[in-house]
C-alpha cells in the first residue's frame, strides 16, 4: 500500500490523501483549502473561472493523473469523510464516471448547499456507505467509523490493502453531542494499525479542555432567560449539534425558536437520519422565517417548493416585533434587512456561536458591529470547537496505538512529538510513502 498526502501536512483544510496498490487507486477526501500558501484566507472567487489544468499549474488542485474531466479516469473511487467543504469542495472538477463514496446524509447536505449557498457541485456517481459496514474498491478494503464532529454524518476510515492497515481520523472531537460514540471508539479501537493519519486542528491553541455542547446549551439558557429581550444567535446552519443546543436552551427558557427557511430545510432533511428538532406539528415551539435574499435565490432556481412546505409554521416579522422576548432567532448576515425593519428589538442579546476567526471576515464583522452599534445589542461569544482538544487527541492516539502517527489537518505537525507517545512521521505535502 502506498499513499501521499496532497494537502494537509502543514495546514488545516484542503484535505486530500491519494492511496494506491498495484491495481487500485483511491482518494480520501477532496477538499477546498481554507488558506493560501502565504497563510491568508483562501478565496475561491479568485479561481472559479479557471479550468483544472490552470488550477493544477497554480497549485490549487492536486496533480493527480486520471482524476479530472478532460482525461480518461484512472482513479477508482473518492471517499468523502464528512460534509465540510474543506473535505469535499473540489468534487465538481472530477471526471463524472469516478464513483464518490459518502454517507447518505452528507450527500443530502451537499445538495442543499448547492441550492442555498454559492456552490455548485454536480455528482453523477454517488455511492453510500454506512458506519461499521466495510466495503471494497478494487483490492482496497474500507471500514467507516462514525465519529463525533461539528459536521453531521462524519466518519474516520480504516483502510486495508496488501496486508497493511492505515487509519485516517477525518475530523473529530469528543465533547459534542456524540461524545458517547467517541467513548465507544476508545473501548473498541481498530488494532494493528501501521499508520494513523490524525488531525491536529487545535494543537496550536494550547492544552485547555474544550467545553461540551451541554455547557454551550447551559450558557445559552442563562442568556435566553434574561427578561424582556430578543435573543439572536449567529450560528452555522449546518452545525447540527449547535442547533440542537440552541433548541434545548430555548425550550428550557420557554421560548420559541425561529429558524429561517435554509436551516429549516436542513433540519427537516436530516430528521430522516436522526431524531432532530425541526419545523413540524411535533415541535410547536419552532417557527420559520423567510428572509428576502433566500426567497429571491429560491425563486431564481424555481425551488419555491422549499419555502411553501413550511408555510404552516411561518412567523412574520411583525409577530416577532410585537413581542420580541418570546423568541430566539438563528441569524446570518444576509438577514440584516429583516432585522432592520423590526422597530422593537433594540437592546437584545446577540450571541456569536461560531469560530472566533470568522469575526475578522469583513461581512461578519460589519453585521456584528451593526447590531451592536445601531441596534444596541449586547454581544457575547458562546462557542466550542468542532475539533478534538489535546486530551482527546492523546486518547485516540493511545487507543489506536499505531506504528506511526502522521500529522494531517494541522498547522502544528512539528508539535506532535511533544504531545504523543510513539513514533511520529512528519510528511511534506506530496511525499510518497510505501507501507
Ligand atoms: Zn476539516
Ligand atoms: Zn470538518
Amino acid at each position: 500500500m502506498n499513499y501521499k498526502i496532497h494537502r494537509g501536512t502543514q495546514e488545516i483544510g484542503g484535505s486530500c490523501v491519494e492511496l494506491w496498490t498495484e491495481n487500485t487507486r483511491i482518494l480520501l477526501d477532496f477538499g477546498m483549502p481554507l488558506v493560501e500558501k502565504d497563510g491568508s484566507e483562501f478565496n475561491f472567487k479568485k479561481y472559479e473561472k479557471l479550468d483544472s489544468v490552470e488550477l493544477i499549474s497554480k497549485g490549487v488542485l492536486p496533480n493527480i493523473k486520471g482524476l479530472y474531466k478532460n482525461e480518461d479516469p484512472e482513479v477508482d473511487a473518492i471517499i468523502i469523510t464528512h460534509p465540510h467543504a474543506d473535505h469535499y469542495g473540489f468534487l465538481d472538477y472530477i471526471h463524472e464516471d469516478i464513483p464518490v463514496y459518502m454517507g447518505e446524509a452528507t450527500h443530502k447536505l451537499i445538495e442543499l448547499s448547492n441550492i442555498f449557498l454559492p456552490q455548485n457541485i454536480n455528482l453523477e456517481n454517488v455511492c453510500y456507505y454506512k458506519k461499521d459496514e466495510p466495503f471494497k474498491v478494487g483490492d482496497i478494503n474500507i471500514t467507516p467509523y462514525g465519529m463525533d464532529h461539528s459536521a453531521f454524518d462524519a466518519y474516520a476510515l480504516l483502510v486495508e490493502a496488501d496486508g497493511k492497515r492505515l487509519f485516517y481520523s477525518g475530523d473529530f472531537r469528543s465533547h459534542g453531542r456524540k461524545g458517547n460514540v467517541f467513548q465507544r471508539f476508545l473501548n473498541n479501537p481498530p488494532k494493528n494499525i501501521d499508520h494513523l493519519l490524525m488531525e491536529g486542528t487545535t494543537i496550536g491553541r494550547g492544552k485547555q479542555i474544550s467545553r461540551t455542547e451541554v455547557d454551550i446549551e447551559n450558557e445559552m439558557y442563562e442568556k435566553f432567560k434574561e427578561p424582556g429581550k430578543l435573543n439572536l444567535v449567529y450560528a452555522s446552519g449546518q452545525n447540527i449539534d449547535r442547533i440542537v443546543s440552541i433548541y434545548k436552551a430555548c425550550k428550557k427558557a420557554k421560548k420559541t425558536l425561529v429558524m429561517d427557511v435554509y436551516v429549516a430545510n436542513i433540519m427537516k432533511t436530516l430528521s430522516e437520519f436522526a431524531s432532530l428538532p425541526h419545523p413540524s406539528s411535533r415541535f410547536k415551539d419552532i417557527k420559520v422565517c423567510f428572509p428576502y435574499f433566500t426567497g429571491k435565490r429560491l425563486k431564481r432556481q424555481n425551488r419555491e417548493d422549499l419555502m411553501y412546505k413550511f408555510k404552516s409554521y411561518k412567523v412574520t416579522r411583525q409577530e416577532i416585533d410585537q413581542d420580541p422576548s418570546k423568541y430566539v432567532m438563528i441569524v446570518r448576515g444576509s438577514m440584516q434587512k429583516e432585522l432592520d425593519l423590526m422597530e422593537n428589538i433594540d437592546g437584545g442579546n446577540f450571541i456569536y456561536s461560531m469560530w472566533e476567526g470568522y469575526l475578522k471576515k469583513k461581512n461578519t464583522k460589519e453585521f456584528v458591529e451593526h447590531m451592536e452599534n445601531d441596534k444596541a445589542f449586547n454581544t457575547s461569544i458562546i462557542h466550542t470547537s468542532g475539533h478534538a482538544d489535546i486530551q482527546a487527541l492523546q486518547e485516540l492516539a493511545e487507543a489506536v496505538d499505531p506504528k506511526f502517527i502522521v500529522p494531517i489537518h494541522t498547522f502544528d505537525g512539528d508539535k506532535y512529538k511533544d504531545i504523543f507517545k510513539g513514533q511520529i512521521l512528519e510528511l511534506k505535502d506530496g511525499e510518497e510513502v510505501s507501507l
